[in-house]
């Protein structure tokens, strides 16, 4: 999905020439309900040429990184019997637990983002996971708010990308 109807907005060269109603309308078009469902909404700049250039750093190799992965999954599977995605709202709430900050954390995201119960243990999920990845017990401020990151392009955020 573009970030809105010409394709620049959140451009560094500031060439998009929408109006904030008209990325509004436009992301609107994908419903409420269904940007529910999407974990992880990214905004996904350009390139710079120069980063393009064969002898630019590489990102990080992939056995590095399949590797975390691999014991990320063994770490769910072992607390609760199944990938973090696959928790009903019951296992959410028993396995995702915040510290208390995070909780006010996370509910006054819910408030300004204006997000759904379901979308908020989505983003306990992936919170969960992210922590995961990174070896830690407990979920960190850090990893919970990678995770709201996610959701950059839900409603009432629409817009802030520009
Ligand atoms: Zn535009």
């Amino acid at each position: 999905m573009n970030p809105c109807p010409c394709g620049w907005a959140g451009d560094p060269s500031g060439r998009c020439g929408c109006s904030a109603e008209m990325v509004h309308r436009y992301r609107a078009k994908l419903s409420g309900p269904l940007m529910d469902r999407i974990d992880l909404q990214l905004a996904v700049p350009r390139l710079p040429p120069q980063d393009m250039r064969p002898d630019a750093p590489r990102g990080e190799a992939s056995a590095p990184v399949r590797e975390r992965v691999l014991a990320a999954r063994e770490r769910q599977f072992a607390r609760g019997g199944t990938l973090n995605a696959h928790f009903n709202q019951a296992q959410t709430e028993a396995h995702c637990l915040l510290a208390p900050r995070d909780q006010a954390l996370l509910e006054s995201a819910m408030e300004s983002l204006q997000l759904s119960a379901r979308a908020m243990h989505r983003i306990l999920r992936v919170a969960r996971t992210i922590a995961d990845l990174a070896a830690s017990d407990a979920i960190a401020t850090a990893h919970l708010a990678e995770a709201l990151g996610y959701r950059l392009l839900d409603r009432g955020a629409a817009g802030q990308t520009a």
